[in-house]
């Protein structure tokens, strides 16, 4: 795609509440062909689902790697919707950068600032967007800074994305990370860039995903990131934070009320 094209996909942020759905992880050709069919029906343009997965535990489903993008690339091509996933080097970069509309980086990766200086260059070509999550121990300024390493490269086409942080809370809090809703409002006064609030690994339940998505919205969040699966109890990785699509609906049927 060219430069103009990316253009338009990053103006889509400030211009209209965008939702990105999908699920955690790329599985198998069915779900993802399945998961991409009802996503766009619900009038979803931007699909998500990780090939290369940044698991605590590397016991855990890693994904399936550049097949899973391919896949994922494929499948959303023939339903006309952009696909955001995430890479955690390198060498995906080199391999990945053609099957990706919209890079993803990980809370994880936020403070790997060698990275992100090679995401800046690499992108600069294009100006294809990144969304860049917040690390869930990372200060906003910290994030701030994580963005001006790659738009020092040439790219400005940045999304934010707050995705919880780690608080005193989960001594004995239900929820995976603590919401940081609040700072949807500090990070729109502090810098012009769309802010997304991703509820699903901010609380870690399926049960908050909702309330969570609505209370961003009405705080002035640019659009969400969310979990969705059809089957989220045969889910490989999240299942327990992934909402079933009737759920992702009435949340699109409320960033529409709410579009301000
Ligand atoms: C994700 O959105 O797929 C993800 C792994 O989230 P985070 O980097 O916020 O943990
Ligand atoms: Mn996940």
């Amino acid at each position: 795609m060219s430069e103009n094209n990316y253009k338009k996909i990053y103006e889509q942020f400030s211009t209209q509440r965008v939702i990105i759905a999908g699920p955690c992880a790329v599985e198998t050709s069915e779900q993802i062909k399945r998961l991409a069919g009802i996503l766009k029906k619900l009038g979803i343009k931007f699909f998500r689902a990780g090939a290369f997965k940044p698991r605590t535990s590397p016991k855990n489903f890693q994904g399936l790697g550049i097949e899973g993008l391919q896949l994922i690339r494929k499948t959303a091509d023939e339903n006309g919707l952009y696909v955001v996933s995430e890479i955690m080097d390198n060498a995906e970069l080199e391999n990945c950068y053609n099957l990706i509309d919209v890079i993803q980086i990980g809370s994880r990766s936020m403070a790997s600032y060698g990275f992100l200086k090679l995401i800046g260059k690499a992108t600069a070509k294009d100006q294809k967007p990144v969304l860049l999550k917040r690390g869930f121990n990372a200060t906003l300024q910290e994030l701030l800074y994580a963005a001006e390493y790659i738009s020092n490269e040439g790219n400005p086409n940045i999304i934010l994305c707050l995705r919880g942080i780690r608080t005193f809370e989960q001594i004995d809090s239900a929820m995976r990370f603590t919401p940081d809703l609040a700072s949807i409002i500090e990070l729109k006064e502090k810098t012009g860039l769309p802010v997304l609030f991703d509820p699903s690994h901010s609380s870690g339940d399926a049960k908050y995903v909702e309330q969570l998505s609505k209370a961003a919205l009405l705080l002035g969040a640019d659009g969400l990131l969310v979990e969705v699966h059809d089957e989220p109890e045969k889910a490989l990785s999240d299942g327990k934070q992934a909402i079933l699509p009737d759920v992702l609906k009435e949340i699109i049927e409320f960033s529409k009320i709410s579009e301000f």
